[in-house]
């Protein structure tokens, strides 16, 4: 017999880190390595999030400010105080680096 010694253990999107109080915060059941959606006592089930590589680092595209995997270097800002640091953009953001909208583009998109 497998008897389920350990449980999955992740905790709803937001809630993750909270104590097990409360409906939204019970952690999942199911075994580790259980497939499909995570499933707490309540019998609430929530979909699985993917959990980022964490060996990746997270650097942040200078152009579109998010999180990349793929950074590129494109500079070095010297800073008088402290180190400097390097300057990343994204894969696509290199290729296509798409111009900011203007506020009148912004309002037309609302
Ligand atoms: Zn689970
Ligand atoms: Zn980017």
């Amino acid at each position: 017999m497998n008897a389920l010694t350990e449980t999955c253990g992740a905790q709803r999107p937001g809630f993750e880190g909270r104590p097990h109080i409360g409906i939204n915060s019970l952690p999942c059941f199911l075994g580790t390595d259980h497939e499909g959606c995570h499933r707490n006592a309540w019998g609430q089930s929530w979909e699985r999030v993917p959990v980022p590589d964490v060996n990746v680092p997270d650097v942040v595209c200078v152009a579109c400010g998010n999180p990349t995997g793929a950074p590129i270097e494109i500079g070095y800002v010297e800073r008088v105080s402290g180190p400097g640091y390097v300057q990343h953009v994204c894969p696509d953001c290199l290729y296509e680096r798409p111009a900011l909208p203007t506020p009148s583009e912004q309002l037309r998109a609302m």
